[in-house]
């Protein structure tokens, strides 16, 4: 990755950092997850409406760093209107890339998830990274134990 891609996908996150998208609660109807990640401290919360097998809304609360709320912010728009499966498909893009594994995938593959590809350096924040995801996986199966990374 060049300087200028790195600098321009820190631009990114700490914009959704700063003004997070879809950052409110849902009503009881939501299907909703509590994740934590002592490691750096982060928490999160997330809301998913279900209509069948598919996302119609997805929102989260919480307080952390600036890389798990990033990506939080860009999970939830990411989320909205995919099946279930699809879900999935796009939580093992985004595993693969912050672990490293997917340096090189085709950036219109990966979208707007591109802007965490520089998170594979820092495996320290894996873990801000993937919460909100590991979270979201949560509130789909309906599980009602709060989810950890450690
Ligand atoms: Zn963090």
């Amino acid at each position: 990755m060049n300087d200028e891609l790195r600098e321009l996908y820190q631009d990114v996150i700490i914009e959704h950092s700063k003004r997070p998208r879809n950052f409110h609660p849902m009503g009881d109807a939501a299907q909703r997850a509590e994740g934590y990640n002592p490691l750096c401290g982060d928490t999160v919360t997330v809301y998913l409406t279900l209509d069948g097998d598919i996302v119609r809304d997805a929102s989260f609360q919480g307080h952390g760093c600036a890389i798990s709320t990033a990506s939080a912010s860009v999970m939830t728009e990411l989320l909205k209107g995919k099946t279930r499966a699809q879900a999935e498909q796009i939580f093992q893009t985004f595993h693969d890339l912050v672990t490293g594994k997917a340096q090189d995938a085709d950036p219109d593959r990966l979208g707007k998830l591109a802007v965490f590809a520089g998170v594979g350096e820092f495996p320290a924040r894996v873990k801000c990274a993937t919460l909100c995801w590991h979270t979201a996986r949560a509130a789909l199966e309906g599980k009602e134990e709060p989810v950890s990374t450690e």
